[in-house]
């Protein structure tokens, strides 16, 4: 048995982050993680592999499309997919092995195992029980079902199974066209299957800017994404090598089939609590599922916090960090804050989509007036040189005070321009204080200028 200031349950994003900076401030503090590697969903299953396999399926898509324009000649290279997963592989390795570095570097223990909670203040790994003062539970989610599609990893698959299939299939269904759903299409769509998503709403990555869904809606199909908007997937049948999805179009109540050999299932993810014992100690949870905590993290239980994807909010890594930093911060006895106003969230397609702050959409129904300054790609010099003319910046700021609401980007690298708005709204500016800060040439970040300069007297290169 050890004790401890700080038990962490969960390595992930939220987990490994909060560890790492309670540490620096002095607490003793151990993690305990059940998995094989640290790093949670994000490094294993989610954001890294993701983005290595977007990363190889858009240089190949470069290679077939667009080298020969550039005057890159010669044939495109052919894909070897057993190495493609193991570069994957590698890429998520360098990743989690680093964060078992920083453990070491700074005095993190890693207790290996599945945690429960007998008490408040103890925490059981095997047969060990732990104490702490504190315990923060960042136990992170898992895919969600969808009735009648049983997910088997082989044929039908959740985000994990996709991530790491035996072969690329000729065709694969995706169920959801979210952000997950949308970035595996679009791996897949670039290695040669035939992709249909399937999505219930009538429009794409629901709850975003009704410009940019249209617009990364009408990209993806011409990159050769097919949608089915409006449908409800009844169930699905398994046979030899493949899968019948059968779906009912929302308006019509008309029936379809659809046959592949594989079925993404991307309806999105639940809090993963099971085996905390959070029942007998009595913890809140939201019909949802999600461990209820007040605006400092403290669940009802005296002694027991929890952040993460395990709590409400925008299930995303850095969501998930900043609150690992800001309970850290508070049980150290500082002052942990999340503006969970100025939360960016990026599609790592081609084009990047990326947003931040109110929508249009929002501000409407609100009825507070604002403004809307627009700037096209096809205006960027740079953009224009990647192929990448297609897409926008719309900045919106209000419209008496001209402070900066919101903004969403559908063009390149526009997951590390959103940042620029981040920190400006981060300090209250408005859209003259963008339009008014030089910004290099030539640079996709111009796009950014050239919109806050159409918020206000108008863009130049409109
Ligand atoms: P998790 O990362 O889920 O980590 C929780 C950890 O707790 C797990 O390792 C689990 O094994 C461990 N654990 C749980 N219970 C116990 C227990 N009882 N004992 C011991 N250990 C336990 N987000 C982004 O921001 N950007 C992206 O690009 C992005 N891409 C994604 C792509 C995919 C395919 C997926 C699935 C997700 C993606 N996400 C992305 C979401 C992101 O991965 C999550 O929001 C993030 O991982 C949440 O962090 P967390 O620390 O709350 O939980």
């Amino acid at each position: 048995m050890s004790s401890f200031d700080l038990i962490v349950i969960g390595a992930g994003p939220g987990g490994y982050v909060c560890a790492i900076r309670a540490a620096q401030l002095g607490l003793k503090t151990a993690v305990v993680e059940g998995r094989e590697t640290l790093g949670g969903t994000c490094l294993n299953v989610g954001c890294i592999p993701s983005k290595a396999l977007l990363h190889a399926t858009h240089s190949l898509h470069e290679a077939q499309h667009n080298f020969d324009k550039m005057g890159l000649e010669g044939a495109a290279p052919t894909v070897n997919w057993d190495k493609m997963q193991a570069y994957k592989g590698d890429v998520v390795g360098q990743n989690t092995g680093g964060i078992e570095f920083l453990f070491k570097k700074n005095k993190v223990t890693w207790i290996k195992g599945w945690a429960s909670i007998p008490a408040a203040g103890q925490v059981k790994v095997g047969d060990e029980v732990h104490t702490a003062k504190h315990i923060v539970i960042a136990s992170g989610s898992e895919p969600a079902s969808l009735p009648g599609v049983e997910i088997d990893e082989e044929v039908i698959v959740s985000s994990t199974g996709a991530l790491a299939l035996k072969q690329i299939p000729k065709r694969l269904a995706v169920i959801g066209a979210g952000v997950i759903g949308l970035e595996l299409g679009s791996v897949y769509a670039r290695l040669g299957a035939e992709v249909t998503v399937i999505e219930y709403q009538d429009k794409i990555t629901p709850g975003m800017d009704a410009d940019v869904q249209r617009t990364l809606q009408r990209i993806l199909a011409k990159q050769g994404l097919n949608f089915v908007l409006g449908a409800a997937v009844q169930g699905a049948t398994t046979a030899e090598g493949g899968a019948t999805l059968n779906y009912k179009l929302n308006k019509t109540g008309d029936e379809h089939s659809l046959t592949v050999d594989t079925v993404l299932v991307a309806t999105g993810r639940k809090p993963f609590t099971a085996g905390l014992g959070l029942d007998t100690l009595g913890v809140a949870l939201s019909p949802r599922g999600q461990i209820e905590t007040d605006s400092h993290y403290a669940t009802n239980i005296s002694g027991i916090y929890a952040i993460g994807d395990a709590i409400a909010g925008p299930m995303l890594a850095h969501k998930a960090e900043d609150e690992g930093i800001a309970i850290a911060e508070i049980l150290a006895g500082q002052a942990g804050h999340v503006n969970y106003g100025i939360i960016p969230g990026v599609i790592y397609t081609t084009p990047e989509v990326a947003s931040v702050g109110a929508t249009e959409e929002a501000l409407k129904a609100e009825g507070r007036a604002y403004k809307v300054g627009k700037f096209s790609f096809m205006g960027n010099a740079r953009a224009k040189a990647v192929f990448q003319g297609e897409g926008f910046v719309k900045l919106i700021a209000d419209k008496e005070t001209d402070r900066i609401l919101g903004v969403h980007l559908i063009g390149p690298a526009a997951g590390d321009m959103v940042h620029e708005i981040c920190v400006a709204m981060e300090f209250g500016a408005s859209s003259e204080d963008v339009a008014r800060t030089c910004h290099a040439h030539p640079t996709f970040s111009e796009a950014v200028r050239e919109a806050a300069l159409a918020c206000g007297s108008g863009a130049i290169h409109a």
